[in-house]
């Protein structure tokens, strides 16, 4: 099968030396990757700036802002069966970028932020979707409601939630314990474990998920025959 996985996080310039970010480090979905190919797959991943080497014989798409992660993910989305969408991509970009350094401002500052196009949602969307499209929940509160609120919202096959409000996994750790919420309402949990072990039980259910609906959809074609 065809992967595409987005990763890491993505920076939101407000003038050349800063930007606004958060701290995906990008782990989660390298794991995903790195899983999918070793299990003979084809993967493209489109990740924002992260300290991570890509796994052999990914095709890497290296991006910064939410705006160049859309466009990738538009752009290599129809050749894919399974998109991933792992990255944490800012929900805010400044109203305006400074073409020259701004000065430090006085007592107060104020920085006038836009909405971000949602990637996840753009593709959800779209009826003539034929891949089987995966989004991930981070949150620190109501976990379970709030991931099936996006798994509906966003029109998603799958959404793999995950409380990062403990510092041992979730953001930045090693490990990670995720619910995975499917659109027929069937639930599962993975235990704390290792991303990478976490990335194989996933892969696993992807792909499984994905031969289900490209049968289904067989069986339909072959009906209406
Ligand atoms: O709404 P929220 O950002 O919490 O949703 C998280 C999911 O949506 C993740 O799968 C993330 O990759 C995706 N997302 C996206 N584009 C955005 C914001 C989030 O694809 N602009």
């Amino acid at each position: 099968m065809k992967f595409l996985v987005t990763a890491g996080p993505t920076r939101e310039p407000i003038d050349p030396v800063r930007y606004i970010s958060n701290r995906s480090s990008g782990k989660m979905g390298f794991a995903i990757a790195e899983v999918a190919i070793n299990a003979g797959h084809e993967v493209i991943l489109i990740s924002g700036p992260v300290n991570l080497a890509p796994p052999c014989d990914v095709t890497l798409i290296a991006v910064s802002t939410a705006d160049e992660m859309f466009g990738a993910v538009h752009a290599h989305a129809d050749e894919s069966d399974v998109c991933v969408l792992c990255a944490a991509v800012a929900d805010y970009k400044p109203a305006n970028v400074s073409p020259m350094k701004i000065k430090k401002p006085g007592e107060k500052f104020l920085l006038e932020l836009t909405p971000t196009r949602d990637i996840l949602g753009s593709l959800g969307n779209r009826r003539d979707r034929q891949f089987l499209l995966v989004g991930f929940a981070a949150e620190t509160n109501e976990v379970e409601e709030n991931a099936a609120k996006k798994l509906r919202d966003k029109n998603c096959d799958i959404i793999v939630a995950n409380d990062v409000s403990s510092v041992n996994s979730g953001m930045e750790s090693d490990a990670n314990e995720v619910t995975i919420l499917f659109k027929n309402g069937e639930r599962r949990r993975i235990s704390r474990a290792q991303k990478k072990i976490i990335a194989r039980e996933l892969v696993k259910i992807f792909t499984n998920s994905a031969t289900k609906m490209f049968d289904k959809k067989n069986v339909m074609i072959t009906e209406r025959n």
